[in-house]
């Protein structure tokens, strides 16, 4: 029921999807050392992101920019940005010493991809962060490594499949995207047989049908309720403040209803797309699964 009304909310907002990424730079204060630092804000993104190559990692924009890690190049404090200024007082006072003897104050506001990284992992593991939030950073340290270190990015890998079958990770659709995933990483490392069983599963999935049940079964739901009081609004066996409450409610039923029957097309159509989307990803992963071994 909730995935439902998601795809429903999805299919009323993705008509208003703007077509740049906009990107600009503003200062914040590093919660660490109190230093004004210039960071970048990301305003908007069009749906080109889910065609750059970040998609066989499934990672989208802006997490395909290494800049996504703010770090401040006074004291080392680095992490994502959504995370950066989420510290509790606690926190920040352990960092302060934790980092003291860890980080040489740079002057350059411009710090490489590979050090914003690790001292992003320094800082995490430091914090102790839980494992699905290790399985989507591993992910995202695999699409960078691909090409900074390609070796590295197979030992990312390999950690990453452990988290991913431990069932870590929050994953969008995820009966697909998981094996999905579990079939790209061991393609990586050379798992061929297993990649393209894992390939298989995922391609298997029919996000279509599943979202088709759920609407028919909110559909069926809401025609039953609503039927059910308007036989006891024709029935009159309620006084007559009840029968205004009851004619409120069959109002919304009704109303509902009509939402439900107008966006089910939209709802459906998004999902289509996105199965499509997953599909070809899949397809494409496979092609190269095949034309290697040839
Ligand atoms: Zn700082």
């Amino acid at each position: 029921m909730k995935k439902v009304l998601l795809f429903l909310i999805v299919a009323l907002i993705s008509t208003n999807i703007s077509h740049a990424t906009l990107v600009g730079k503003e200062k914040e204060q590093c919660p660490i050392c109190e230093r004004e630092i210039e960071v970048l804000h990301w305003a908007s993104f069009g749906s080109y992101i889910y065609e750059r190559d970040s998609k066989y990692d499934l990672i989208y924009f802006p997490f395909d920019d290494p800049r996504f890690i703010w770090i401040c190049p006074n004291c080392g404090y680095a992490q994502t940005y959504n995370l950066f200024l989420k510290l509790s007082e606690k926190e920040k006072k352990q960092l302060r010493g934790f980092l003291a003897d860890k980080w040489t104050t740079q002057t350059d506001d411009d710090i490489s991809s590979e050090t914003r990284f690790n001292q992003a992992i320094l800082v995490n593991k430091f914090l102790e962060k839980d494992d699905h939030f290790w399985a989507l950073f591993n992910r995202i340290l695999i699409y960078h490594y691909r090409k900074i270190n390609p070796e590295v990015a197979k030992q990312f890998a390999q950690t990453e499949i452990k988290l991913l079958k431990r069932d870590k990770g929050k994953l969008e659709h995820e009966e697909k995207t998981r094996p999905y995933l579990l079939g790209e990483y061991n393609r990586m490392l050379g798992n061929n047989d297993l990649a393209k069983k894992y390939f298989k599963q995922a391609f298997d999935v029919d996000l279509i049908a599943e979202t088709q049940m759920g609407l028919l079964a909110v559909l069926l739901i809401n025609m039953f309720l609503t039927g059910l009081l308007v036989l006891l609004w024709c029935k009159k066996i309620s006084t007559t403040p009840k029968r205004v409450i009851l004619s409120t409610i069959i109002f919304a039923g009704i109303l509902s209803l009509s939402a439900i029957i107008y966006l089910a097309p939209k709802a459906i159509g998004n999902i289509h797309a996105q199965n499509d989307y997953y599909n070809k990803i899949i397809m494409e992963r496979l092609k190269i699964l095949y034309t290697d071994q040839q």
